[in-house]
């Protein structure tokens, strides 16, 4: 195994979740009787630039085809949170009709309807074709490609005043032509956002389910600066976000833009990381046996509801619950009996490896359940105030990460 940032091939072990099916392969009833393909789960640090990373088992046109069930707009929260960025960079970076706004993993629209809305123009460029149909049918012109220097430079070059590109910049196989692809398809003056969940909070809070065939790479600042600094683009601000158990926003430009000067934003998270140890061994190789603890409560728990009788569910089918399940090696609805989800793409469907059945959020109410595992803790709030109806019966929530908690 070779870093995909710098090529070097010496690696500091991080977390081992043995071997799992890709997490948004959902399957059809006739699926469950054909074979699964199960790849390495396995995450390393590279001991030169600290890049955390899973080995590419899988080509990413395999991933993300046309049965790619993610659709970004069943999210209330995450919608709320697009549509105050396009107010917040419309008015910071003076976005009018004449800009040009482009987003990488587009899927369907969520973000740009609120750029367009505004009259600026906009593009999308989405790999998977059913999310990018939905995205066309909103009036938002949309490319289904993956994104990189290639396209970048033939049909994009230097086009965009604003390049949006969230939660995409960790589920790029290669990190470093999506980087030079950047570089070209930003305008001289132009701004580049990228959103990604924070390896420290990972790290802190056990976030290991966070971790999936789809996400390629793990990312500090410390590191993000260094893969885009090797393309000539230079990191000058950076926000903390809640989103995804806690995120970085950066904000990057041309390393020869004069009017953006790093603020004081970028030294004190770089700060944070070299305090908190993300450029030495050892925060690395203490993270397995904290995982392993998780593991073992929340199969004690299951263990433990079924002998006493109780009536265990789960709610939202994320990629997040399905690395906690395989690794957890549940298999079949006996802990589980299913899992809730709004989203009409998922129900009647069965989550990979395990096989525990979708089904949609009446159910809950039709089979009044004891406890409620919800997998995308980051949506804790959210999911809870939808189904404060269950309280009714008793129903109690439970979330196993970064502790297993029962509320
Ligand atoms: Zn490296």
């Amino acid at each position: 195994m070779k870093c995909r940032h710098c090529g070097n091939t010496g690696f500091i072990p991080f977390a081992d979740l043995q071997t799992a099916p890709p997490s948004n392969a959902m399957l059809t009833e006739a699926g469950l009787l054909e074979p699964e393909l199960y790849f390495p789960l396995v995450v390393e640090v590279c001991d030169a630039c600290f890049l955390a990373q899973v080995d590419e088992h899988q080509q990413a046109s395999d991933i993300f085809d046309s049965d790619y069930t993610y659709f970004s707009s069943y999210s209330r929260s995450w919608l709320q949170h697009a549509e105050r960025f396009a107010a917040m960079a419309t008015e910071r970076f003076g976005l009018t009709e004449k800009s040009h706004v482009l987003e990488i993993a587009s899927n369907d629209g969520y973000l740009l309807q609120y750029f367009h809305q505004r009259g600026i123009p906009v593009l999308g460029i989405e790999p998977t074709a059913n999310t990018a149909e939905v995205a066309i049918g909103k009036g938002i012109p949309t490319v289904v490609e993956f994104f990189g220097r290639q396209i970048a430079e033939e049909r994009l070059s230097a086009a965009a005043e604003l390049i949006v590109g969230n939660n995409v910049f960790a589920h790029v196989p290669d990190i470093n032509d999506f980087s030079a692809g950047l570089k070209a398809a930003l305008k001289p003056g132009g701004v580049i956002s990228l959103e990604f969940p924070h390896l420290l909070r990972l790290i802190e809070q056990a976030q290991f389910d966070t971790i999936y065939h789809e996400h390629f790479s793990y990312l500090s600042l410390g590191t993000t600066e260094r893969i885009l600094a090797a393309q000539g683009l230079k990191i000058f601000d950076v926000e903390q976000l809640p989103t995804h158990g806690g995120s970085l926003r950066i904000f990057a430009a041309h390393a020869e833009d004069e009017t953006k000067r790093g603020l004081s934003s970028v030294a004190e998270v770089l700060a944070e990381e070299e305090r908190a140890g993300l450029r030495a061994r050892d925060i690395y190789q203490q993270f397995q046996p904290r995982i392993e603890r998780i593991r073992a409560d929340f199969i004690g728990f299951l263990l433990e509801q079924r002998g006493a009788g109780a009536k265990v569910v789960g709610y939202g089918a994320a990629a997040k619950g399905n690395t906690l399940l395989n690794y957890c090696g549940i298999k079949g609805n006996e802990l589980i009996r299913f899992v809730a989800d709004l989203s009409p793409y998922k129900q009647g469907r069965f989550l990979p490896g395990s096989h525990i059945p979708v089904v949609g959020p009446d159910r809950i109410e039709a089979e009044k359940p004891d406890y409620i595992v919800i997998f995308p803790w980051n949506l804790r709030d959210e999911i809870e105030e939808q189904l404060g109806n269950v309280l009714g019966w008793g129903a109690r929530f439970v979330t196993a990460i970064p502790e297993l908690r029962i509320r």
